[in-house]
């Protein structure tokens, strides 16, 4: 994360605001709304649709099922939240599935701006000129479609507020975990060391830190290359101290 600006709001604009804060609303982000850690700003697109009908989405030109958020309610919402706080650096993100592919490495990349706007599609999506004029970049959660942007904006306000400082109790468990280095986190054991037939590895219970560490590293590259093969490719070899497959990064 930059040394500089953190982010620390996140404006949700969405015809469903009572969805929020849903999840949100609960353990280390519910926590850190409580405290002011963060705040989450919840919009209603409706709030700045035409009275009397507040209409929202209209059909598809050029025919074909579904509906369109139009793009009148989308550029007063965002200029009217811009212009509440114009000396706060903001960006205005489009969830997408055709957009970027959110990532802990975009989510690191995003914790260095202030401000968060987040645009809720539903229907077929927005009206492309939302895309074009409006946002500052379009974010996708996966390659796969869901009725809405509630959900992707929750995920990724939820990892974006672990990355606040204050946030989640212990800094460490933040800064090591998976994909951190391109490798997924090693497995975690708790009490009791034995259960039913399955031991604790007794590595764990022996108090060596530098064999643990060894351990971990093995168990993380293990399960990567098992899970995720595709981030070991982004790792160049290096010489094993371990005793296991080893990588660095390029
Ligand atoms: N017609 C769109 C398409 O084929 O790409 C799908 C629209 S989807 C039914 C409605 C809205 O859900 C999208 O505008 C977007 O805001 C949100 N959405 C769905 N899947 C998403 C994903 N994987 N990542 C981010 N947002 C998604």
């Amino acid at each position: 994360m930059n040394g500089g600006a953190r982010v620390r709001d996140f404006v949700v604009v969405t015809i469903f605001p009572d969805m929020f804060p849903g999840p949100l609303g609960y353990g280390v982000v519910g926590r850190g709304i409580e405290r002011g850690l963060l705040a989450l700003d919840v919009r209603n697109l409706r709030d700045w649709a035409e009275a009397p009908h507040r209409q929202v989405d209209d059909a598809t030109f050029g025919g074909g099922a579904g509906m369109v958020l139009k793009p009148e309610p989308l550029f007063r919402a965002v200029e009217a939240i811009k212009a509440e706080a114009p000396e706060v650096g903001t960006r205005v993100i489009l969830l997408d599935p055709g957009g970027r592919a959110f990532t802990q490495k975009v989510a690191e990349e995003l914790a260095g701006i202030e401000r968060l706007v987040f645009i809720c599609g539903r229907y077929e999506g927005v009206d492309s000129r939302v895309r074009e004029k409006l946002v500052d970049e379009e974010i996708s959660i996966g390659d796969y479609v869901l009725p809405g942007g509630e959900i992707p904006a929750m995920a990724i306000v939820e990892t974006m507020a672990r990355l606040i400082p204050g946030v989640v109790g212990e800094p460490e468990s933040v800064e090591r975990e998976s994909f951190e280095d391109n490798l997924l986190d090693h497995p975690h054991y708790t009490r009791p060391a034995k259960y039913r037939d399955m031991d604790v590895p007794g590595v764990l219970l022996s108090g060596h830190h530098a064999e643990i560490e060894a351990w971990r590293r093995r168990e993380a590259l293990a399960r990567t290359e098992r899970h995720r093969p595709d981030l070991l490719a982004k790792k160049s070899p290096a010489p094993s101290k371990t005793g296991g497959l080893e990588a660095k990064e390029q």
